[in-house]
């Protein structure tokens, strides 16, 4: 299947600094404007900012010609410039049509669902245009994000419960790698809790990666088993601890780990293989599993997500707004496999604020029952990326109440330490 994006002869131009013209996000709305109201992109600009050691955040605002201005964040680490050059040529080919139904871009570009399922940065790119599409819709509608989706399903929450997922916080700082003992594990499970969250997240096998030389339970998992148990230790009982298994094990490995984790009273197995080249191997770890499995944040479209749960391959599913095609899509897959099989979606969500919020508004739509992931304690000032700026309390996410997201980029702070382009 041939896509209409040549992405291999895309130019690798990153042009000027500071090249944003002016941008607006509306404050308040005229009357006549209603939730069809079409988005026409006719400004497409690239911003970036340097978040710790490697990592950056990148965000991509689509501009009417009224100057209203949607945005996403698709931060794809090695792939996001890949993924801006994408989008500026799917921006290109959409230039001054009305987008009324944001899912209907794919389509509006000649991309099919399998190919999209298929190409991680076609589906990146799509899912940043649908995002931030979908914001402007909703400012130029008059009504927040979660609202314009949730439709008429009802009051729709304005927070929403968050996990914390302490990978982040401990992976190599600006100064390199950082403290990842038992104990380190435990001093940043334990500061989550007093923070207020009642899940957290962690990934601890860093000594494991399959193939095995030995049968049964690797003896290069006893590393991270100690890690668990101290967080573990740390959170006290009433707390649910996730663990995050980054596709490090294979059947047999994974078969064996699972009781070890029982033990310690883990509350999810997150992906141990990958949903995409193994799928027949998860399944059969989710049906040998005694606790949740979960998996596929790279997955595209409400379709997949649907046979992942039809098929038992996991028990939870983690759309990422970044990946699955927007909040749009988190909002269909979740209102299909919430009613399927209830706490069956949970919306992956490592990154930064845009993304974060998105994912909430949508989670908020879909009336998630379990709480959303939250990157904790990567940057003190994460909060700043954003104007309003990011407002977490007490383990809970409390959403803006502008119109669309209801915040947009810091301008300041991206022309203080970041970058923009266009393309
Ligand atoms: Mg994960």
């Amino acid at each position: 299947m041939s896509s209409r994006i040549p992405i291999s002869t895309l130019n690798t131009g990153s042009g000027p600094r500071d090249s944003k013209p002016e941008s607006k996000r509306l404050e308040s709305i005229g009357p006549n404007l209603t939730s069809t109201e079409p988005f026409t992109v006719t400004q497409i600009v690239f911003s970036s900012i340097p978040v710790r050691a490697d990592t950056h955040w990148y965000f991509v605002e689509v501009s009417d010609p009224d100057g209203v201005t949607g945005v996403a964040e698709f931060t794809h680490g090695e792939q996001s410039m890949a993924t801006s050059r994408a989008m500026a040529e799917m921006a290109d080919e959409i230039r001054g049509e009305p987008i009324e139904d944001e899912a209907s871009l794919p389509a509006m570009l000649g991309l099919s669902v399998a190919l999209l399922q298929g190409d991680r940065v076609l589906a990146a790119a799509v899912s940043g245009l649908r995002s931030a599409i979908l914001d402007g819709q909703a400012q130029r509608a008059g009504v927040s994000l979660r609202e314009m989706l949730a439709a008429d399903e009802g009051q729709v929450p304005d927070s929403v419960e968050l996990y914390a997922n302490i990978n982040r916080s401990m992976l190599p700082d600006d100064n390199g790698p950082v403290d990842r003992s038992p104990q380190a594990f435990a001093e940043m499970a334990g500061r989550a809790v007093e923070d207020g969250f009642h899940t957290i997240k962690c990934a601890p096998f860093d000594e494991c990666r399959a193939p095995f030389d030995s049968r049964g339970l690797p003896p290069e998992a006893a590393a991270g088993l100690a890690r668990i148990a101290a967080a573990r230790e740390a959170i006290g009982p009433d707390v649910t601890l996730l663990v995050d298994c980054h596709s490090r094990f294979d059947l047999e490995s994974a078969l064996a780990l699972e009781p070890e984790l029982a033990a310690r009273g883990v509350g999810w197995f997150e992906e141990p293989v990958s949903y995409r080249e193994s799928r027949s191997e998860l399944a059969r770890i989710t049906d040998a599993a005694s606790m949740p499995v979960a998996g596929a944040e790279t997955a595209y479209g409400v379709e997949l997500f649907e046979s992942l749960i039809a098929d038992r391959v996991v028990d939870v599913v983690m759309p990422d707004a970044k990946y699955c095609g927007g909040p749009g899509e988190a909002v269909r897959i979740g209102r299909s496999l919430e009613k399927l099989r209830p706490g069956s979606v949970s919306m992956h969500s490592p990154s930064g604020p845009i993304s974060l919020l998105a994912s909430a508004h949508a989670t908020a739509a879909f009336a998630g029952s379990r709480p959303l992931e939250h990157a904790i304690n990567e940057v003190d000032w994460r909060a700043t990326t954003i104007d309003p700026a990011e407002h977490v309390h007490d383990g809970r996410l409390y959403l803006p109440s502008g119109p669309g997201l209801g915040a947009g980029l810091n301008q300041s702070l991206i022309s203080k330490s970041g970058r923009r382009w266009t393309i």
